[in-house]
């Protein structure tokens, strides 16, 4: 059988691909390689921290079985993250490869965080020449946006910055005291500086089947009301209900195979993870989608007499521009005051303080280009946070641990990072993982664009502290590897020039025109906004392109 679809992988992107192209009528191949997870397979989501077995703390085991994914999981959400001694990759610099193989991917863990896109991103790498130009304007995407939000739910504030475009919005949520406090202060001193809430895909009012968060914090257990958006909750059950779907679990893509005599991608060739049987499966167009380092390494092993380095690589740019945000530098402090205040609830998101650096054509004169937002926090402590303060027992103590602490506030700023040729991912030539396939080595490290704008992070967050009146103040900046902040992206990037790009304006590639990569390895930079509704929109845009172009029979 020819499908009229193939979409590799599950999570953010390939769900979307999957409903997409099932509502318009294709019929679809979803491959993923992880086990399957329907909605509402969230064995902990409603765990008590008494009901698991090491009271929610990482074990040497999880360290053992983990290495990597446990710096960013915990043992409520451990099971959506992969055993890195079953997935080895090889770090040539220190970088974290965190990933959830399974259904949904990691749409079930992630920080929901949604964030347009303008053009002061879009016209970055033109404005100052580090990449190539992004083939799109924010005007190309921003419909999308606007598709997308509507369908996942998307809670946040209007502020009407031209820097950070507001979007289709549920009702926010709400800042507290202190968060109210130190906007407050920042605003006077600075006006261009404005603290607001986080905008999140948690719903504040049901959507459909799905119901209103109820401010539980535990959304990286899965969410058995739908409350915020996944893959399995969301952007799956769509595609399955158009009748159009075929899900495959278990199904290692290893390439895509390449026809010469048409000049089109014919099909991909699957390993069953359990069988170890080798299968081919045919479709007329095919959209990658197994995540940035995921999707790129296909693509690298996809090698024929047309494409010797990787399908679409005429360009020499494949695996190369690997970036990740950096999210290191930032400040913590108490503040003494508002000791009658108090809150009830989990609020499952903190607050934003859009992009304030090199927003005016670089008047600041500072010594980085780009820029970063402030993401953080405030909350009083309560017991767990205080239960280290002292080793005692007894009623004094337990009366100590449930009066809540002093107010307090953490925030990091999220930065973006240049795209550098020499930050890559390529294939071992020697080295294979269980089921054959070649490893991935991975070469990253931060340049000193993004060690300068630490710099500026740590002391601008400790100013605005200080100057909002708050003590013990520790500013900081860690020493974390890429891939941390989990938005690696970058690899296949899209370009005006195929001499220097992978894929064009609709994220095809350029030479292999029914191949679509619309996952992160797609950025031609990387904003300091989370990027995942960035991918979002794209994968719709480049769905509706894709069926228009097959109907026409272009493809
Ligand atoms: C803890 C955490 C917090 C995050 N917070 C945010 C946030 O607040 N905002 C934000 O924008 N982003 C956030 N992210 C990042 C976000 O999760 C990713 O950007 C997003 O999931 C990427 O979508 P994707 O479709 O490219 O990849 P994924 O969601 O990772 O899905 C890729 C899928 O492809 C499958 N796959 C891989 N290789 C193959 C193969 N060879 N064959 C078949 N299938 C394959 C995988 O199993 C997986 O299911 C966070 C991530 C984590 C881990
Ligand atoms: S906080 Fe809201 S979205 Fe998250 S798991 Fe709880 S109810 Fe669901």
């Amino acid at each position: 059988m020819v499908y009229d679809a193939i979409v590799i992988g599950s999570g953010i992107s390939g769900g979307w691909a999957a409903k997409e192209l099932c509502e318009k009528g294709l019929k679809t191949l979803l491959l993923e390689r992880g086990r399957d997870v329907k909605h509402g397979d969230y064995p902990t989501a409603l765990l008590k921290p008494w009901e698991f077995a090491d009271r929610l703390l990482t074990t040497q085991k999880d360290l053992q079985d983990q290495p990597v994914q446990s710096q960013a999981c915990d043992p409520g959400s451990k099971h959506f993250f992969v055993n890195d001694n079953d997935h080895p990759y090889v770090q040539d610099s220190p970088f974290a490869w965190i990933r959830g193989y399974q259904v949904g991917g990691r749409s079930l863990v992630w920080g929901r965080q949604c964030y347009r896109w303008s053009d002061l991103d879009f016209e970055a790498n033109l404005r100052d020449g580090f990449g190539v130009d992004w083939p799109i304007r924010y005007k190309d995407i921003a419909p999308w946006y606007t598709y997308v939000e509507k369908f996942i739910g998307v809670s946040g504030q209007s502020d009407g910055l031209p820097q950070l475009p507001d979007g289709a919005f549920l009702s926010p949520m709400q800042l507290n005291c202190i968060e109210n406090h130190l906007k407050e202060s920042i605003r006077n001193k600075n006006e261009e500086r404005l603290l607001t809430i986080a905008r999140v895909a948690n719903l504040t009012s049901p959507i459909g089947s799905r119901g209103s968060c109820l401010n539980r914090n535990l959304c990286s257990r899965g969410c058995p009301f739908g409350a915020y958006f996944s893959s399995n909750s969301s952007t799956i059950p769509a595609a399955l209900a158009t009748g159009n779907l075929t899900l495959r679990p278990f199904s290692v893509v290893s390439e895509i195979i390449y026809d010469d005599t048409t000049r089109r991608a014919k099909g991909v060739r699957v390993i069953d993870m359990l069988t170890m049987q080798h299968y081919e499966f045919a479709a007329r167009i095919i959209f990658v989608n197994a995540s940035t380092i995921g999707s790129t390494s296909i693509l690298l092993n996809s090698k024929s007499a047309r494409f010797p380095d990787g399908l679409g690589n005429d360009s020499g740019a494949l695996g190369h521009n690997l970036m990740d945000h950096h999210s290191a530098a930032g400040a913590s402090g108490q503040h003494e005051g508002f000791q009658d205040s108090y809150y009830k609830g989990r609020r499952p998101c903190g607050f934003l303080i859009p992009r304030y650096r090199n927003i005016n054509n670089g008047d600041e004169k500072l010594d980085f280009v780009r820029g970063y937002n402030i993401q953080g926090d405030g909350e009083r402590a309560e017991w767990p946070d205080r239960m280290y303060e002292s080793d005692e027992t007894g009623a004094d103590f337990k009366a100590r641990l449930t009066t809540p602490g002093k107010w307090s506030v953490w925030m990091a700023g999220w930065g973006e990072c240049l795209p550098y040729h020499d930050n890559k991912v390529y294939l071992s030539k020697t080295k294979k993982d269980k089921w054959g396939q070649p490893l991935v080595h991975i070469d990253f490290s931060f340049g000193e664009n993004e060690k300068k704008m630490m710099e500026d992070i740590r002391n601008t967050c400790g100013e605005m502290l200080t100057e909002a009146g708050f003590k013990n103040i520790d500013t900081f900046i860690y020493h974390k590897s890429g891939g941390l902040t989990v938005h690696e992206m970058g690899t296949a990037r899209m370009g005006r020039d195929p001499k220097t790009s992978v894929l064009n304006a609709n994220n095809q590639i350029h030479n292999v025109k029914n191949v679509f990569v619309t996952d992160g390895s797609c950025m031609t930079s990387s904003a300091c906004q989370n990027p995942s509704l960035t991918y979002m929109a794209l994968t719709a845009r480049a769905a509706a392109y894709a069926v228009d172009q097959l109907k026409k029979g272009e493809l």
